[in-house]
C-alpha cells in the first residue's frame, strides 16, 4: 500500500488545522484555492491546502488564441503556479489523481504519496470530445500551451516544406473554439493558408445569440475562410479529411487539423461513483457539496452546477470562475459552524476572439464588435486574470508597449 502523506502525524504539528484537498489547477481548483487564503486570517487554525496538478502553469484558455496571433505573450496567459502562490502556504502538489476513496477520505496520486484530506475540492475539468470516428486520431488539439507549441511547430515545418503554394488547414467544429481559432490562424496566415471550417450541425456557434452569429459568419468570410455546416466529418487522414455535405462524400486536401468538436466532463477516478447527469457530471447540491458528501465539493466541468433559467450551468470557465469563491466560503462555514452559501450560476454574456485586435461582447443588451469589442474583452479578462500581483506585472507589461 502507498504511504499515506497524513500532515497532522508528522512531528510537531498536532494542532494543525483540517487538511483541504483541491484537485486541479483550473478555473475552479486554483480560484478556489486563492479565495480561501481570503478567509485564512479569520480562522484560529488555518486550513492546510494542497492542491493537486500535474501541470506547472495555470492556462487561462479564453486568451490562448492570443498567444497563437502574438498579441500576448505566454507568461501572461499561462503563470506558473509557484509565482501564484509566492507567500502563500498553499502547497502545489505536482501530480496526477489517480483515484478517490471517499470513504476513506483518501486521494490517490500517479506518482507521489497517498494524500488524507477532511475536505475534498474535485474539479478536475473536462476532455476533449472523443473523434467522431475511429479514423480520425491524427487531428490536434488545442485546450493549452502544449498544444498552442505543438501546432506552433507543424505550422513552421508546413511553411518550411511549402514551395509557394498555400498551405490547406481544416478546423474541425464551428462552436467558439473552432471560430476563434480559424479567425486567429487566417489573420496570423494571410494569403499563406487555406482555412475550412466544417461542423456536423446546423449553424455556426449554434447555440450562441444571433448578433454573435451574425458577428462570427462575418468575421470568416471576412479571412476567406471557408465554413461548412451539417458537413459531418468521416475521416481525417494525414493529408485530407472526408466528410459529408449535401448528400454527397467530399474529399479535401488538409495538411493539418485542428479538432476543435467541443469537451466531455473528465470521468470521475475512485470510488464510490458519485451521482450523475446522463452528461456525464456530478449531481451537486446547491452549496455544491455531493448529495452523500458533506465534506466533499465539485464544480467546474465536472459539475452539473444549478443556474437561474436554464437546467445547469454551462461548461464555461465564467461558470467554474463564479463557483470557485461559494466553495471556499463553504469550505470555511463548515470548520467555523456557519451557514453554508448556495450557489446560482448567473450569465453575464458571451466574448469571442474573431481574430487580431477583432472581437464581438455581447451582454446586458449590448454588442460590441471590432475594435471596441476586443479591447473591452481584453480588459475583461484583465480584471479576471489570478492574484492581483499578476494583474499588476500583465498591466505594467502593457503600459510599457504603448
Ligand atoms: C481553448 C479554450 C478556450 C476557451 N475559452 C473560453 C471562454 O472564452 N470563455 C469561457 O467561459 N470558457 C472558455 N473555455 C472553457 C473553460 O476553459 C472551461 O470551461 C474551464 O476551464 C472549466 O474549469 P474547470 O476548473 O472545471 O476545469 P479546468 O480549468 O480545465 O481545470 C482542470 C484542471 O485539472 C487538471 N487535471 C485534469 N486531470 C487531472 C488529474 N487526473 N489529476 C490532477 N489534475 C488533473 C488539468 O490539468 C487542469 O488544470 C475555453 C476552453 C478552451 C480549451
Amino acid at each position: 500500500m502507498a504511504p499515506i502523506d497524513d500532515v497532522s502525524e508528522r512531528a510537531g504539528e498536532a494542532t494543525a488545522g483540517p487538511r483541504v484537498c483541491i484537485l486541479g489547477g483550473g478555473f475552479g481548483g486554483l480560484y478556489c484555492a486563492l479565495a480561501l487564503q481570503r478567509y485564512q486570517r479569520r480562522l484560529s487554525v488555518p486550513l492546510r491546502v494542497t492542491l493537486v496538478e500535474p501541470r506547472d502553469r495555470f492556462t487561462f484558455t479564453p486568451l490562448l488564441y492570443e498567444v497563437l496571433s502574438g498579441e500576448l505573450q505566454p507568461w501572461q496567459v499561462a503563470p506558473p503556479y509557484r509565482d501564484l502562490f509566492n507567500h502563500s502556504p498553499i502547497e502545489l502538489c505536482q501530480d496526477w489523481v489517480e483515484g478517490i476513496d471517499l470513504h476513506q477520505r483518501r486521494v490517490t496520486l500517479r506518482q507521489g504519496p497517498t494524500l488524507a484530506y477532511d475536505y475534498l475540492v474535485v474539479a478536475l475539468g473536462s476532455r476533449l470530445r472523443p473523434p467522431a470516428s475511429p479514423d480520425s486520431p491524427g487531428a490536434l488539439p488545442f485546450t493549452n500551451l502544449a498544444d498552442v507549441w505543438q501546432l506552433e511547430h507543424r505550422l513552421a515545418a508546413l511553411e518550411h516544406q511549402s514551395s509557394g503554394d498555400p498551405m490547406h488547414l481544416v478546423v474541425a467544429g464551428a462552436g467558439p473554439s473552432g471560430v476563434e481559432l480559424a479567425c486567429t490562424l487566417a489573420d496570423r496566415l494571410g494569403g499563406r493558408a487555406r482555412i475550412t471550417v466544417l461542423d456536423r450541425r446546423a449553424a455556426v456557434l449554434r447555440s450562441y445569440p444571433p448578433a454573435m452569429q451574425r458577428a462570427a459568419i462575418r468575421a470568416l468570410a471576412k479571412r476567406g475562410v471557408e465554413v461548412y455546416t451539417h458537413a459531418p466529418l468521416q475521416s481525417v487522414e494525414e493529408n485530407h479529411v472526408v466528410f459529408h455535405h449535401q448528400g454527397q462524400g467530399h474529399r479535401r486536401r488538409a495538411d493539418l487539423t485542428l479538432w476543435t468538436v467541443g469537451t466531455v466532463p473528465q470521468p470521475w477516478v475512485g470510488q464510490p461513483r458519485p451521482k450523475q447527469t446522463p452528461l456525464a457530471q456530478c449531481l451537486v447540491r446547491p452549496t455544491l457539496q455531493l448529495p452523500d458528501y458533506d465534506n466533499v465539493f465539485v464544480l467546474g466541468d465536472m459539475a452539473a452546477m444549478p443556474a437561474r433559467g436554464r437546467d445547469c450551468a454551462p461548461m464555461t470557465a465564467q461558470a467554474a470562475f463564479q463557483a470557485a469563491p461559494v466553495v471556499a466560503h463553504n469550505l470555511w462555514a463548515l470548520t467555523t459552524a456557519h451557514p453554508l452559501r448556495t450557489f446560482h450560476y448567473r450569465h453575464l454574456g458571451d466574448m469571442l476572439s474573431l481574430g487580431r485586435g477583432d472581437a464581438v461582447v455581447h451582454g446586458f443588451g449590448l454588442c460590441l464588435t471590432g475594435r471596441l469589442g476586443s479591447v473591452s474583452r481584453r480588459w475583461a479578462y484583465w480584471l479576471r486574470l489570478p492574484t492581483r500581483r499578476h494583474r499588476w506585472r500583465v498591466l505594467k507589461h502593457w503600459a510599457s508597449l504603448t
